[in-house]
């Protein structure tokens, strides 16, 4: 069977004529399905019957809801299973007055990060846009009356610009006035940084915030944690970062995970401070979060401040942030891990 979020418009049309419903029911289905319904019997402008014979003919969200983790007043993360048995991972973040929903947009991923736990078993698939989006409907979903996610983070597992039409498609049914109508200002897209994609995207006519894992000051602390384009280097990513402003006119994040003793010397600071000159940029400096098996360790908390006061002291805005729920395993990939290794 089909899943509701694969079909287009005309498709759904289709079937409710053939199932002897009216053309408006198309728009009541879509309508509770982007305001986060959770069957076709929560869908309640439609006749009895004609929510029974949907549910016969198609499958209402492509997602299995595995088990949730952490707690409802910090940050909860969200494990889901495909109809492949593939499993993948969502979190809502709560920071009043903001709800925050991070979506993945693969499985595994292709990426490489040295320190990152999405990135160790390589990449397994992409996500199709209905299970990009069906994460966000899901959380959704599950907030109580009166709460709602006021942000969108594309932060999860995997690498959104190497999968990179399914992720655009999303976005834009979570982004329109007639699907989930989250304002692009509220959604931010973190890539690992491929300067074609970063210029391709800043064309899509989209104002989206976007975020840059830059990770290094130059090309040989770069390839050692991010080996992806160990190639071009980061001159590129950075022209390509400086033409997202200049299009959108939006303002690029850069984030920068804090390797004990790799990446958080006082000159690799100085030296970030110099790459990001004239880029009209802020830096999100943050701190490791420990995952099992990987040798690599959160500077003290010093150290971060040190890095954080050398870019400040050169006019580059910068700001620790800390991970939230570290507690329950909540950094990147960490549940399906865990998830995996309790199979
Ligand atoms: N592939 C995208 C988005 C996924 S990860 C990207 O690379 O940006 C979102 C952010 O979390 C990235 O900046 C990533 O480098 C960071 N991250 C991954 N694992 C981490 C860890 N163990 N501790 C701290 N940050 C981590």
């Amino acid at each position: 069977m089909p899943f509701l979020g694969e079909l287009s418009t005309a498709e759904i049309d289709d079937l409710v004529r053939r199932l002897g419903g009216k053309r408006y029911n198309t728009r009541q289905i879509l309508d509770a399905y982007h305001q986060g319904a959770g069957a076709f019997q929560d869908v309640t402008p439609l006749p009895v019957t004609l929510r029974s014979v949907l549910a016969d003919q198609v499958t209402f969200t492509s997602l299995e809801h595995v088990r949730t983790a952490g707690s409802p007043t910090e940050a909860q993360k969200f494990l889901f299973r495909l109809h492949d048995r593939r499993s993948v991972e969502s979190v809502l973040i709560y920071e009043a007055p903001r709800i925050t929903a991070c979506l993945s947009t693969q499985v595994g991923c292709p990426a490489e990060c040295v320190f990152c736990a999405s990135g160790l078993g390589g990449l397994v698939r992409n996500l199709s846009p209905a299970e990009i989006l069906d994460q966000f409907l899901h959380l959704k979903r599950t907030l109580p009356k009166g709460q709602k996610i006021t942000n969108v983070v594309i932060m999860g597992m995997g690498e959104p610009f190497l999968n990179y039409a399914n992720t655009l498609s999303a976005l834009r049914r979570l982004n329109a006035a007639d699907g989930c109508g989250v304002a692009a200002r509220r959604i931010t897209v973190s890539t690992v940084g491929i300067p074609k994609r970063i210029e391709d995207f800043a064309a899509e006519g989209l104002q989206v915030n976007l975020a840059i894992s830059l990770h290094a000051p130059n090309d040989e602390i770069r390839k050692r944690v991010v080996p992806l384009n160990r190639d071009r280097g980061i001159g590129p990513i950075l022209t390509a970062a400086r033409k997202y402003f200049e299009i959108t006119g939006r303002e690029v994040t850069f984030e920068y995970v804090l390797l004990d003793g790799i990446n958080d010397a006082a000159a690799a600071a100085e030296e970030l401070a110099n790459r990001l000159k004239g880029i009209r940029c802020s830096v999100n400096l943050i701190p490791f979060n420990p995952v099992e098996g990987l040798a690599y360790a959160e500077p003290p908390a010093e150290r971060c401040r040190r890095f954080e006061q050398i870019l400040l002291a050169r006019g580059v805005t910068a700001t620790i942030r800390k991970r939230k729920g570290s507690r329950d395993a909540a950094a990147c990939g960490q549940l399906r891990l865990i998830e995996k290794s309790a199979q």
